[in-house]
C-alpha cells in the first residue's frame, strides 16, 4: 500500500528460480506491500499474486539474453517514475537479482536519481536448478570450486576464447547461464582450454519447476545429445565430475506426480491448499475454476439468523465459503461473533481453519469422514442433537442429508443460504485444446457444480479427450456427478481433502507406471 510519503521505493527481489515456492520470506513480504511490480518473463506468474489485488503490474518481458521488450533505460525509467510517484516498487527478477540479472545496474539507477532501493536476493537457478536436478554444485570428493559464468557474449570473438579456455582450467565445476545458443562453441573452447572429453556434463532446463528437463553426457556428446533431446532456453549448462552424483540424488524427479500436469476446477478462493499439494509432490497444478462463489448478501433468513445467534446450540459449517460468508454477514450487521455460545462443528480441517481466521471457535471436527454425511454421524453419537438448535449456514440448492438427518433425530435445524456458486467466465475454446492436445494427465473436481459446469462448456472433442485423462474427485457425491457425465472416476480419495486426493492421484499414478503397458492416458 502506499505509505504516504511523496517519495516511494524500489525494492529489487530474488523471485527464485521458477518453483514458487523458492521466494524468500522476504522477498513474499515485499510483494504483499507493493503499490506495483514490475517483472521479467522468467519470474513465475504464480509470485504475482502475492501483490495486492490493486496494485499494478508491468510485464517488461526480458527473458535471459533474448532482446527485452524494452530497452533497459525505458525500463530503469519506469522504476525511477513510479518511486517518485509514491510507490513502492518491486522490481520482480528470476533467480537472484544481482546473478546476470542487471540488478546492479538498476539499482546504481536508483542511486543516482535519489530514490530508496532495497535488494532481496533471490535463489539463483545457476544452483538451484541443479540442485532439483540432483547435482550439487560442490562435493568434497568432486569438486572444491564453481564458477557460474555466462553463455551470452559471443564466444567466437578472441577474448571471449581466451576467457573460455581459461575458465576450464579454473574452476572444478562450471555453471553456464544463457549458454544454449552458443552452446557448441562453448565447449569447443572448454576443451581446447583442457577439458577433458570424457567430463560428465548436463543441461538442466526450466530447473525447479515440473516442466524440468535434464541431459546428461560427457563433455563431448552434450551438444549432439542436447539438441537431440530439443532442450531449449532457460537452461543451466554443468560441466564437472558433480554431475556422476546426480543418479542418487535426482530426489526432484522421483516425486510421485513429477513432471504431471493437473487440472484444478476449484473456485480461485478453495484451489490453493490443492495447488500446493500437488506442487509438492512435484506436479504442475494448473487451476482453472469452473464456478466461483457470489454472496447472498441479505434475506429474512439470515437476518433471523443473525438476530438470534446466541440462541443455537450449534453451528455447522460445511465449507469454508459458509464459514466465511457467515462471517461477512455478521459484520456487515455489526453481530458479535464473540457472543456465539454454539459448539462449532466444522466438516473438516480446510474448513476449521477458514473458520478459526474469521473468528469462530471451533470445538471440533469429524475424524473420519469430511463430507455432510461423516458430519452427521459425528453430531448424532457426540452431542446428540435431539431438542437442540442448529444453525446451518450454507449454498443454496445444498442437499438436505445434514438437516434431514438431524431433525429426524429429533434436532430444530435453521438451514440458511449465504452464498450461491455460478459458472466461472473459462476461455472454453483454449481449455479445449489443451485437452485435446493431451496436456493435462489428470483433472480434479471437488463439487458437483464444477462437473456440471465443466461437461457443459466443452464440445464433444474436448469431453472425449477430457475422458481419457486420469479424473479425480474428491468425494463420492463428486463422483456421483462424474458419473452423470459418463465419466466414472479414476481416483476417490477416503477423505475429502487436497491432501488425501493428491496421494490417491499419486498412488494410481504409480499403479499406472506397474503396469505400464496400459498407456491409455493423456501424456
Ligand atoms: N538472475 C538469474 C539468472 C538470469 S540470466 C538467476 O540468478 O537465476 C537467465 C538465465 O538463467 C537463463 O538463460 C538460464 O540459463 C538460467 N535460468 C533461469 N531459470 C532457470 C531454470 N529454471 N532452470 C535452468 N536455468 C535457468
Amino acid at each position: 500500500m502506499s505509505r504516504g510519503s511523496s517519495l516511494g521505493r524500489v525494492i529489487l527481489v530474488g523471485a527464485g528460480p521458477g518453483a514458487p515456492d523458492l521466494i524468500t520470506l522476504r522477498g513474499e513480504r515485499a510483494l504483499r506491500s507493493a503499490d506495483a511490480v514490475v517483472y521479467d518473463s522468467l519470474a513465475p506468474p504464480e509470485l504475482l499474486e502475492l501483490a495486492p489485488a490493486g496494485a499494478e503490474r508491468i510485464n517488461v518481458g526480458k527473458r535471459g539474453h533474448d532482446p527485452p521488450t524494452r530497452p533497459q533505460t525505458e525500463t530503469t525509467a519506469l522504476l525511477i517514475e513510479l518511486a517518485r510517484a509514491g510507490k513502492t516498487v518491486v522490481r520482480l527478477k528470476g533467480g537472484d537479482p544481482f546473478v546476470f540479472g542487471r540488478g546492479s545496474e538498476e539499482a546504481t539507477a536508483c542511486f543516482d536519481a535519489g530514490v530508496p532501493f532495497e535488494v532481496v536476493p533471490g535463489v539463483t537457478s545457476s544452483i538451484a536448478a541443479l540442485a532439483y536436478a540432483g547435482i550439487p554444485v560442490t562435493d568434497r570428493r568432486y569438486s572444491a570450486s564453481f564458477a557460474v559464468v555466462t553463455g551470452h557474449r559471443d564466444p567466437t570473438r578472441v577474448r571471449e576464447q581466451i576467457r573460455w579456455e581459461g575458465l576450464a582450467a579454473s574452476a572444478d565445476t562450471l555453471v553456464v547461464l544463457m549458454g544454449m545458443s552458443n552452446l557448441e562453441e562453448i565447449v569447443g573452447h572448454l576443451l581446447l582450454g583442457g577439458r577433458a572429453p570424457g567430463t560428465p556434463a548436463a543441461v538442466v532446463m526450466e530447473g525447479t519447476t515440473p516442466r524440468q528437463r535434464v541431459v546428461e553426457a560427457p563433455l563431448s556428446e552434450l551438444v549432439k545429445r542436447t539438441r537431440e533431446a530439443g532442450l531449449g532456453a532457460p537452461a543451466a549448462v554443468v560441466v564437472g565430475d558433480v554431475v556422476r552424483l546426480r543418479k542418487p540424488l535426482a530426489w526432484f524427479e522421483r516425486l510421485p506426480l513429477f513432471g504431471k500436469r493437473v487440472l484444478v476446477t476449484r473456485t480461485a478462493e478453495q484451489s490453493a491448499s490443492l495447488r500446493d499439494a500437488l506442487q509438492e509432490a512435484g506436479a504442475e497444478a494448473v487451476v482453472i475454476p469452473m464456478i466461483r462463489i457470489e454472496a447472498i448478501p441479505a434475506s429474512p433468513e439470515i437476518d433471523a439468523a443473525l438476530a438470534g445467534l446466541a440462541e443455537y446450540d450449534v453451528l455447522l459449517l460445511t465449507s469454508a465459503n459458509a464459514a466465511r460468508q457467515l462471517a461477512a454477514r455478521a459484520a456487515e450487521r455489526g453481530s458479535n461473533l464473540a457472543g456465539l455460545c454454539a459448539d462449532v462443528v466444522c466438516v473438516g480441517p480446510a474448513t476449521a481453519a477458514a473458520a478459526l481466521e474469521v473468528g469462530f471457535p471451533v470445538d471440533r471436527v469429524p475424524v473420519s469422514r469430511f463430507d455432510a454425511e461423516g458430519m452427521l454421524d459425528e453430531v448424532r453419537r457426540e452431542l446428540p442433537p435431539a431438542g437442540k438448535r442448529f444453525l446451518l449456514p450454507r449454498a443454496e440448492k445444498s442437499r438436505e442429508v445434514l438437516p434431514d438427518g438431524l431433525r429426524e433425530a429429533g434436532a430444530r435445524v435453521d438451514a440458511v443460504a449465504v452464498y450461491r456458486t455460478v459458472a466461472a467466465d473459462v476461455a472454453w475454446e483454449r481449455l479445449g485444446e489443451r485437452l485435446a492436445r493431451g496436456e493435462f494427465h489428470a483433472l480434479t473436481f471437488a463439487s458437483p457444480s464444477a462437473v456440471r459446469h465443466f461437461f457443459r462448456g466443452l464440445d464433444a472433442t474436448a469431453r472425449e479427450a477430457a475422458g481419457r485423462c486420469t479424473v479425480a474427485s474428491i468425494g463420492p457425491v463428486t463422483a456421483d456427478a462424474l458419473r452423470a457425465e459418463g465419466i466414472e472416476p479414476d481416483v476417490v480419495p477416503e477423505r475429502a481433502e487436497a491432501r488425501a486426493l493428491v496421494e490417491a492421484l499419486a498412488e494410481h499414478a504409480a499403479s499406472r507406471g506397474r503396469d505400464s503397458e496400459g498407456q491409455g492416458g493423456c501424456q
